[in-house]
């Protein structure tokens, strides 16, 4: 009989061995341009890696004379195969990422769209200071980012466009113009969520703000209790950041969810660094698990709600609480693509758009082709600025 002891020792094992899937799919892939998903390849002329911007000017300048089209390409997360062009030229946009400038006094940084909210973060912290609005994750372009203006956890600033002060765009007729809210706010109404179809973005000037600390807090809680919750928190100005995942597990199914809050303690800081990818063998292996569905599912979101449970009252820097774990996320199995999409929903409308979710997805997916393995919310306000 195996003693309890070398049954752990053999589970550890196991787990040590348990690869860490990296995504495969991408520029580099022939000459079959596809993004994160691997869907819709599409055959192009060719990936131009972007070296300065005299270059990218020559490129768009001779594109406009050849009739070719061109796609814009930062880290190739956007899904759904829509980005790129048959036969098109794209700019890989990732060799664009020096920082230009930060200036501590004003609080802003001015820095290349191929770099990455990692490089940014590494930059600002020294300083103290911290972004207003960024994804969850810190692996994302700038121009990539700001092409779909994304929305993160902060509750209290909007999407990120309300966060560019300034920006230099290269237009589709090959101009380089600087661009800011002042001079020439409808180029900015459209570049900031326009995904690269109103010009390559060269560089931008984001606002920052004080990388303070918050105290984390986790509640258990009903979906039908979450509408009265999240307008309770709105009006406390006390939480600032919050985000919720709601229970996609057969026996618990859009019934359960777990929100998490962010409130102010008062305090900043500058000398904790920047967390790591942690735990990631152990992440993958519990979301492979849900993935089965069925009991397996049940047994990863009662293993969620233990781990949230653990790290309420945890204290948290803004820079931290902006970059979340990715890695374990990532999913290669052939044939098999997952996808992220995201549905804007008003929050007095939230109940319903669950009871009507309960109605269309089946509880048990154990067996089906199509999973629904997560559901996570986010509040983004309304950005009246943007077309
Ligand atoms: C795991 C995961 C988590 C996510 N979390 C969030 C989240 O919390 N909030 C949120 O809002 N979104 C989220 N997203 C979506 C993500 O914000 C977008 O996919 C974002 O565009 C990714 O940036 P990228 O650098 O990969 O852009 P890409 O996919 O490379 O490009 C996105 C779009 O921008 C265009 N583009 C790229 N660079 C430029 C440029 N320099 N100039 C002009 N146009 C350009 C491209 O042509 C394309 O249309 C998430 C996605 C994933 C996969």
């Amino acid at each position: 009989m195996v003693s309890w002891d070398a049954y752990l020792y053999i589970c550890c094992r196991r787990l040590m061995e348990f690869p860490i899937e990296k995504r495969k799919y991408g520029l580099s892939q022939s000459n079959l341009t596809t993004d994160y998903t691997g869907l819709l390849p599409k055959r192009v002329e060719r990936v131009v890696k972007a070296e300065n911007s005299a270059a990218l000017q020559r490129i768009v300048r001779e594109a406009n004379e050849s009739g070719q089209q061109i796609s814009v390409a930062g880290l190739q997360h956007s899904q759904g195969g829509h980005t790129y062009y048959e036969d098109g030229v794209v700019l890989d946009m990732r060799t664009f990422n020096d920082v230009i400038n930060i200036d501590e006094q004003a609080k802003t940084i001015r820095i290349e769209a191929g770099a990455t909210w990692e490089d940014v973060q590494e930059e600002v912290l020294p300083y103290g200071l911290a972004l207003k609005v960024a994804q969850s994750q810190s692996i994302f372009t700038i121009g990539g980012s700001l092409s779909v203006n994304a929305h993160g956890r902060d509750i209290r600033f909007g999407p990120m466009a309300g966060t560019v002060k300034e920006l230099t765009l290269l237009t589709p007729t090959g101009e380089i113009k600087t661009v800011t809210r002042d001079n020439s706010a409808s180029w900015m109404k459209y570049v900031l969520g326009g995904y690269g179809l109103f010009g390559v973005i060269l560089d931008a000037t984001l606002e920052l703000t004080e990388n303070d600390v918050y105290t984390i807090h986790t509640e258990e809680l009903k979906t039908e209790d979450y509408e009265s919750y999240f307008s309770n928190l709105l009006d406390n100005e006390n939480t600032v950041m919050h985000y919720a995942r709601v229970s996609v597990a057969p026996s618990s199914f859009l019934d359960e969810m777990y929100v998490i809050d962010y409130a102010e303690t008062g305090n900043q800081d500058n000398e904790t660094p920047l967390k790591g990818e942690q735990g990631v063998r152990l992440s993958k292996f519990a979301l492979d698990i849900g993935r089965t569905g069925g009991i397996l599912e049940d047994l990863f979101w009662e293993t969620q709600k233990r781990y949230i449970n653990s790290i309420d009252g945890n204290s948290i820097t803004r820079n931290n609480a902006m970059r979340s774990e990715s890695t374990f996320m990532e999913f290669t199995k052939p044939g098999k693509v997952e996808v992220l999409q995201e549905f804007f929903v008003p929050l007095n409308s939230y109940e319903e758009y669950i009871g009507d979710l309960k109605q269309l997805l089946p509880r048990d997916d154990k067996d089906d082709d199509f999973k629904i393995h997560n559901i996570t919310l986010r509040y983004a306000a309304e950005d009246l600025t943007q077309v």
